[in-house]
């Protein structure tokens, strides 16, 4: 009964742990990554100031040396204001003339800082003005291999999101055992409760039937006794009665229901035969102001209670006469790829759009049934009848147009 609604919160629960998380993730993920690069950038600015001279000297001296070590962390490369080269360390053969394809002819007073890919190597490279007095005179760009930072950090955002994903699967589970655990207390009251329900309901059976037998007696073995009043209050008593013990009839099923204790004797039925029954016996008793036809697929088989299925049609078809003073109702069956489907249409007063989702409530009435006898207690049933056949119900309605009840029944 509860495990709907234990789902739901494990869902929320689970949901929101994830969104939390995720959250605080992605910040201390970006967190780390921005303190990493921080510190990369503070290194290559040092290495920056300590070959700015180089550029001078290089200058002067006229020469273009690129020297190369494959073991050297930094590599550097110097260019005048016009992108001449002039000086440079390299650990990486070919990688200048990338980064000349790249960034030659970029504004040479602009300080840029940028992560670069190339041969499945990554760099991060600083590029940086080189002044003579308030000048600019030419530009460096500095740089280093971040394959290993790069690495971590590819690393670390897969084991974060694994970690998330796992964690938030074992709060899920945490969430519904504990949900479990807080409905204790509910399922308990709710058991008590249902138990109630369905002992008064047989409880109050027997006295009924013994002041409806009573009243039986009185009226045949005192009829002579009796004045046209007494007959009358006595008819009126035993309407009474009858009306009692159909709703303690309906109560005391939709309470075994509740428990789970409703015998039901599943067996192939063939469902055509049973609505055409049911058919032609609706078509006598409908009033002669409501057209009656059905459309019945032939052949057709279900497993399930005959009775059960018998009453639930008797529900359905009792409301489309009792809430249609002219016109129409139709009873359909028809087999889908995976379900039967039975429909029950009448041309009726219909339901408003804000009582649609109510109608299937126990004791629910909408304020125009009330002129009529009832309990509101038929479509509870039905559904409940629908649920033993692991089948869906709903209805479909417009005011005054008419209502449609729909059926599912799965292969
Ligand atoms: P009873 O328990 O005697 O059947 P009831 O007909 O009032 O009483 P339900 O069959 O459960 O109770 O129906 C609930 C309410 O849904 C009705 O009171 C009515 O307002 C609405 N309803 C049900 N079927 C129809 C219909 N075919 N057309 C319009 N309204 C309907
Ligand atoms: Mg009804």
């Amino acid at each position: 009964m509860f495990h709907k609604t234990k789902k739901k919160l494990s869902y929320l629960y689970a949901t929101l742990y994830f969104l939390l998380f995720s959250l605080f993730v992605i910040v201390l993920y970006f967190s780390l990554v921005k303190l990493m690069e921080n510190q990369q950038i503070n290194e290559l600015e040092d290495f920056y100031v300590k070959q700015e001279h180089d550029f001078f000297e290089h200058v002067h001296a006229n020469t273009k040396t690129l020297s190369y070590d494959p073991n050297r962390n930094f590599f550097y490369y110097i260019y005048t204001k016009d992108h001449k080269f002039v000086h440079g360390d390299e650990s990486y053969k070919g990688l200048k003339n990338q980064i000349e394809k790249a960034f030659g002819n970029r504004n040479p007073s602009e300080d840029l800082v940028q992560h670069y890919e190339w041969q499945e190597e990554h760099f991060l490279l600083l590029k940086k003005p080189i002044f003579n007095d308030d000048t600019v005179a030419g530009y460096i760009i500095v740089g280093k291999s971040v394959k290993s930072q790069h690495h971590f950090f590819q690393m670390t955002k897969y084991l974060l999101i694994v970690l998330t994903c796992i964690s938030t699967v074992l709060i899920g589970l945490l969430a519904y055992f504990l949900a479990g655990k807080a409905m204790v207390p509910i399922q308990w009251s709710f058991d008590k409760q249902k138990k109630f329900v369905s002992d008064a309901s047989h409880e109050l059976r027997t006295p009924l039937s013994i002041f409806y037998s009573s009243l039986e007696i009185l009226e045949i073995e005192e009829a002579h006794q009796l004045r046209p009043f007494g007959k009358e209050l006595i008819a009126d008593l035993k309407d009474e009665a009858e009306t009692m013990k159909e709703l303690i009839d309906k109560l005391l099923f939709l309470a075994r229901h509740d428990q789970q204790q409703v015998p039901i004797q599943k067996e192939i039925i063939t469902l055509s035969t049973l609505l055409e029954k049911v058919s032609s016996k609706f078509q006598r008793i409908t009033p002669a102001e409501i057209q009656f036809s059905s459309e019945i697929q032939k052949n057709i088989e279900l497993l399930g209670d005959a009775s059960k299925i018998q009453e639930l049609l008797y529900i359905l078809l009792d409301n489309a006469i009792r809430y249609t003073n002219s016109g129409t109702i139709t009873l359909t069956l028809l087999k889908n790829k995976d379900t039967v489907k039975i429909t029950v249409a009448d041309s009726g007063v219909g339901i408003t759009e804000q009582e649609l989702p109510l109608v299937f409530d126990r004791f629910y009435r909408s304020d125009a049934a009330r002129q009529h006898n009832g309990t509101g207690l038929g479509l509870a049933i039905a559904k409940a009848i629908v649920e033993q056949h692991d089948g869906n119900i709903y209805a479909t309605s417009t005011v005054n147009k008419g209502t449609t009840i729909h059926i599912e029944f799965p292969i």
